[in-house]
């Protein structure tokens, strides 16, 4: 779901302004949430960064993407963190490292993330769903 940052010359106030669509934020009349205006601006430079990670999100959401994601079969998790690294592009794969490809090689051979999680301790908490659970940062950047 598309999340624009505008600003409104009514209430004079940045607002964030929710579509259903990118194509409905294209076309449509963004309403300010606060005062109900149509008089609003948007906040071009915040809008590339979000709306390309919207776009990285809703294709990671799409379950043709996904192939039957599974997240209690160890290979359909593989796949989908393959998928997920491939989506957020190279520097993300960087950043989590060999162990990443690691995880990923013993999910697709049938490891359990708990089972990888005993003999690889050191990931802690990088592994989703593993641990404590990775800060949005941490994954979106
Ligand atoms: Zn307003």
């Amino acid at each position: 779901m598309p999340i624009y940052e505008y600003g409104c010359y009514d209430c004079h106030k940045r607002v964030s302004v929710f579509f259903r669509s990118i194509s409905a934020a294209e076309n449509g009349t963004a309403h300010c949430p606060r005062c109900g205006g149509t008089n609003l601006k948007r906040l071009v430079s915040r809008v590339a960064r979000i709306r390309s990670e919207d776009e990285r999100l809703d294709a990671l959401a799409d379950p043709a993407n996904l192939g039957g994601f599974d997240e209690n079969d160890p290979k359909s998790l593989a796949k989908f963190m393959k998928t997920m690294t491939r989506e957020m592009g190279d520097e993300i794969g960087d950043e989590l490292g060999p162990e990443f490809d690691e995880v990923v090689d013993r999910l697709e051979k049938g490891q359990s993330p708990e089972e990888i999680e005993k003999e690889m301790p050191e990931l802690g908490e990088n592994m989703p769903g593993g641990g404590g659970a990775p800060a949005a940062d941490d994954w979106f950047g």
